[in-house]
């Protein structure tokens, strides 16, 4: 398999792979002020769920230095921080201004806005030293990045030795069935929640689409283990909607 094989896909249509970031950058522009409300109405409130399952899996420890990729509107974050008692140091990075900007006032209106450093940039160019993080989160952010293979790069880049990958993502429902119904839910209520709560279709038909372009849960595993990390595996939440795909940096 060649490096970054879904470059050219923006869902289902095909464009060259210099289009795509500037593609997923107006998505969402447009859907930032809609994006944690719509996060509730499509998943019935389980996305909570995942994100916690996620925060069980890194078990957050107040001395680790934590990066947080495509953080967007802060969930991850402010679930970490939770866990650390308002003591985790936590770089919330994501390419998307307006969406770290709902993020931030989310964030004051805890009253924790400085627990953060917020700042924008590209999962494929971190602006972050090499070997400074203990752990890395993405979560609902690597089927949005144009090239995924420079992503898990740069990830294992910026770890320290010892450091933890955790990706949290739409993956692929293994029993057949259940498939057929996810499916039909997609394609039939998603855009059109999009169009009715969000008055944007188009955003979240790209979502189904990029969910079913993403790669299944081996495949990412092995190109997560071509990055060199160690340990690499995953674990299906809600039967293969999701999947936890963890990595270590040895
Ligand atoms: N992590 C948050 C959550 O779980 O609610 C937000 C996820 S949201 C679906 C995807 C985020 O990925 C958006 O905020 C978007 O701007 C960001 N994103 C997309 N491409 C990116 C890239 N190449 N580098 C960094 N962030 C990116």
């Amino acid at each position: 398999m060649t490096n970054n094989p879904e470059k050219n896909w923006f869902g289902y249509k095909q464009i060259d792979e210099n289009e795509k970031t500037s593609l997923v950058m107006d998505v969402f522009d447009s859907v930032a002020p809609k994006y944690d409300i719509m996060n509730d109405a499509m998943s019935f409130g389980i996305h909570r769920l995942w994100k916690n399952r996620l925060i069980r899996e890194i078990n957050p420890r107040p001395h680790y230095k934590y990066l947080d990729v495509a953080g967007g509107t802060g969930d991850i974050a402010f679930k970490i921080q939770e866990k650390c008692n308002g003591k985790a140091d936590i770089t919330i990075c994501d390419i998307n201004y307006e969406m770290l900007n709902i993020g931030r006032d989310r964030a004051i209106d805890k009253g924790q806005v400085n627990k953060y450093s917020w700042i924008t940039g590209n999962a494929e160019t971190l602006p972050i030293p090499s070997s400074s993080m203990d752990i890395y989160t993405i979560a609902f952010g690597l089927r949005n990045v144009t090239r995924i293979d420079n992503a898990l790069q740069e990830a294992y880049r910026i770890l320290k030795p010892g450091g933890r990958f955790y990706c949290l993502e739409f993956s692929h429902v293994t029993e057949p069935f259940f498939k057929k119904i996810y499916d039909i839910y997609s394609d039939m209520l998603i855009p059109k929640m999009g169009e009715i709560i969000a008055k944007d279709k188009d955003s979240y038909q790209y979502l189904v689409e990029s969910i079913r372009k993403f790669p299944k849960q081996e495949e990412l595993a092995q190109r997560i283990k071509n990055a060199k990390f160690d340990k690499a595996g995953y674990k299906n939440l809600s039967n293969g909607i999701v999947a936890i795909h963890i990595g270590e940096k040895l």
